[in-house]
Formats: C-alpha cells, structure tokens, sequence
C-alpha cells in the first residue's frame, strides 16, 4: 500500500480484537467517577495555539517540539490538543461555570497529540482520562484524586504493580528562591551538565531534577533541595496529604525530584509509575494548579487534577494477565437460520427475542453458508448457545437449541417460549 494511504506513523487504529479491553478499562473508569460525583466534560480536539502556549509555558518540551500546529484557512494558528488540562480551564472559563466559588468536579476522556518518537506506550495521538477539580484548595480533594485512582487500580487487580510517587512544588514564590538557589549552585558546575541540562538551566532549570544523565545526576547529589525551600502553607499542606494518604492505607515515596513537564503546577505533583513497561513507565499523573486560571484570564480559582495514559493502562492489563475472561465472549447466542423461509422467520423471531431480552447479546449469521460453515462461525463467535431454524424447525415453529460449550444435549425449543428458556440460561450484564 502506498505510504499515503497508511496510518500516519504513532496514530494506531484500535482493532475490533482490542476494543473489548478498551471499553471495559473506559467503562471501569467512566463507573467510579460517576460513583465520586464527577461529572464528565467534553472540549473540543483542537484550540487555539496561543491556549497551550499560555498555560503548559513555552519552554516546555511540549510546547517547544511536540504539538500539531498548523494555520486554519482564515490564518489563525491552531493545535490538536497535546492535554486535557488548558482546553478544560478555557471551558470553565468561557461558561462561567467556576465563577463565584463555584466547585465543579469534573472528567475527559478522548485523544491527544504529541509529536514524539512512537515506540511501546509512547503514540502520536494516545489517548487521556483525566479529572479537574476546580475550588477546593485543601489537601483532603488531593487526597481523593489519589485516593479513587488507587481504588481504581484494585478494581483492575493491578495495585501490586504500581507505586506511587509524591512531590510538593511550593508556591511559585516559593519555587521562584529555589530556582535562584538551584540555577547559582549548577552554574558553577556547568561543565558537569549534560548539554540539554546547561540549556534547561537558561530556559527551564527546574526540568534539571528530571535528567537521565548519570553525570548530571551525580552533581544534583548535593544541589539544593526543594522541599527546603517550602514555603509554610505549602508544607502545611503537603503534610495533610500525606497524613490522609497515610489513613487511607495508600503506600507512596516522597520522590523530590518529580518536577513534571508543565509549568503550571505548584504544591502537590504526584506520579504512578509502574516497572512493567520499560521506559514509559508513568501511567498517571498530576498535580495542584492554583494560578493556573488566573494567569488564563479568570478570578484566583484552585485548581487540581490528572491525566492517565489508556495505552498503557490497557498494556498493563494485557502484560499482567488482568483481561477478564468474560470479554473473550461477545455473543451470547448465534441464531443459524437454513434457505429463505427460514431466514425470514429467524429475523422475526430474533426481533421477538430482543424485545424480551433487551441485553441479551445475539447474532445471526447473514447469507448463505453450508451448515457445516455456519456452525463454524457460530463456534468462532464464543456463543454459548447456537440457534438452528431450518424447514423442518419451520414447519413445527421451533428451534434447535445446541449448546456450543458442552452444557447439554441438543433439544428443541418452541418459538414461544425461547426468550423465556433463553433467559433461565444465559446469564446477562
Ligand atoms: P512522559 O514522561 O511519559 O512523557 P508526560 O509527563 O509527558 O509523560 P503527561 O503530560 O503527564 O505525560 O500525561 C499524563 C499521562 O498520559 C502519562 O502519564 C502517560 O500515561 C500518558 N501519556 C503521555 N504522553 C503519552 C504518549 N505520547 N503516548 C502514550 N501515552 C502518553
Ligand atoms: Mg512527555
């Protein structure tokens, strides 16, 4: 196939095979946040450039080489949306709707685009849940976004293999003093620094903590430690973090490097990583923008929130043996209707079936097909029950009702009383 007919390289199609996973994680998600009171929120896939210049901060690796920019016909610069966060402010924002206090809990889910390497759990378009808390300023609603992703990884039976690592940021004031005192001690180290940490050290020297060069990390050893640089409040605050985290029974490290890639966070940033995927190891994370809606143009607002990979989620499960047995099977019931009476009788009776049992999961098999065939596909499709209407079963106004997974003998079911039959044996959702 030509390479202009291909998917574009990092933006993968998402295959009949895989949706079930898909479905149940985003079911699984959707179901707890509705149960916490968080109501979902749906923004557009592209905004204005100037949106995630403002709030993620130009020198960032997402605004300096990652995003989708391009210019609308009428010239205005635009951006698929790399995150959730800045588009879900704007909204807020533009409805009024954390005005005067207001708190609003609220969730997305729906595509994002970097433009980065694509390799294992890293995509170009990839897909984000997140939630945005906007109003409550303690350290109790920090506490129930960990809280309920934690209760969330023990739904999906994967609690054993994620860890939790917490930070606090500071105000930016605070953050500020440490910045000097970071960028004094690494400037008379310069020659130790890799080449991106010198030039992060102009641009951004927080992103320094984040290095992967051995030698940058050796000099960090004795750098300035952020978490003395805390203000009071935000130490007040870290603390009833983690005394609620303690309560809860939630195991996390203190990691006093976690900075995050965005600018706009202060006090909490928390990550949970995992060692099951190789390098892309983070699979959520957040943190506490208290000056992030202001500095967009709206009244001092709290704000908190995060952001999960489904990719790597849905790895993970596939990598620990979590997809539960139950998604395997799609169809609960195949009906196999023989020659065009028959056919015509089936689509009948099916329709008459699905008005009794509105969740019962049937199919049936379109076209021709030898029987032999047809039992295949009946047999492939996981059913538990195959449904067999030739003439004969015409004529008498019954079917043949086979069970396909050993529970039974073959018998044969009146038309009137299928659904009734159907419903005693098959367990439904
Ligand atoms: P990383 O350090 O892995 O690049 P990040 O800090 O850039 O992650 P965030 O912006 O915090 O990521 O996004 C939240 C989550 O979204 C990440 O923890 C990860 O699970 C997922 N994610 C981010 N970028 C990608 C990507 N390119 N492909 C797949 N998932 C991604
Ligand atoms: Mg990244």
């Amino acid at each position: 196939m030509s390479k202009s007919l291909q998917a574009i390289r990092g933006m993968n199609d998402i295959l009949p095979e895989q949706t079930p996973l898909w479905r149940y994680f985003e079911g699984t998600v959707a179901r707890l946040l509705d149960n916490y009171g968080y109501r979902q929120i749906r923004m557009p896939i592209v905004e204005f450039t100037e949106l995630f210049k403002r709030s993620i901060g130009e020198v960032t690796d997402i605004v300096e080489k990652e995003m989708y920019t391009f210019d609308d016909r009428n010239g205005d610069s635009l951006t698929l949306r790399p995150e959730g966060t800045a588009a879900c402010v704007r909204a807020v924002l533009e409805h009024g709707i954390t005005g005067g206090g207001q708190v609003q809990k609220l969730w997305y889910i729906g595509p994002m685009f970097r433009h980065e390497r694509p390799q294992k759990g890293r995509y170009r378009q990839f897909h984000q849940i997140g939630c945005e808390v906007f109003n409550l300023d303690g350290p109790d609603i920090d506490a129930e976004l960990i809280v309920l992703t934690w209760r969330l990884w023990g739904e999906l039976g994967i609690r054993d293999a994620v860890k939790l690592e917490l930070n606090s940021l500071g105000t930016a004031e605070a953050r500020a003093r440490y910045r000097d005192a970071l960028v004094e001690f690494l400037s008379a180290r310069l020659e130790h620094l890799d080449e991106d940490s010198q030039r992060r050290l102009k641009t951004n020297p927080l992103r320094v903590l984040d290095t992967k060069s051995p030698d940058t990390q050796a000099v960090l050893v004795d750098a300035p430690k952020l978490a003395d640089y805390l203000d009071e409040e935000s130490r007040v605050h870290f603390e009833g973090l983690k005394a609620r985290l303690d309560a809860a029974g939630i195991p996390y490290v203190i990691n006093p490097k976690l900075v995050r890639g965005l600018d706009y966070y202060s006090k909490t940033v928390f990550e949970w990583v995992t060692d099951k995927l190789g390098a892309q190891g983070t699979v959520c994370a957040g943190g506490r923008y208290d000056g992030l809606v202001e500095q967009m143009g709206g009244k001092p607002t709290p704000g908190v929130g995060f952001a999960m990979g489904i990719e790597r989620l849905v790895l993970m499960l596939e990598a620990l043996d979590k997809v539960p047995e139950e998604l395997a099977r799609q169809v609960d019931v195949y009906l196999c209707a023989f020659g065009e009476a028959a056919e015509l009788a089936a689509l009948a009776l099916s329709e008459r079936v699905r008005d009794q049992l509105p969740n019962l999961r049937l199919q049936i098999n379109a076209g021709a097909g030898s029987f032999k065939s047809q039992f295949k596909k009946a047999d492939k499709s996981g059913a538990l029950y195959a449904l067999i209407l030739g003439d004969d079963e015409l004529a008498q106004q019954v079917v043949g009702f086979k069970p396909l997974r050993g529970q039974g003998e073959q018998q044969s079911i009146a038309w009137d009383a299928l659904a009734a039959h159907l419903a005693t044996c098959v367990v439904q959702g």
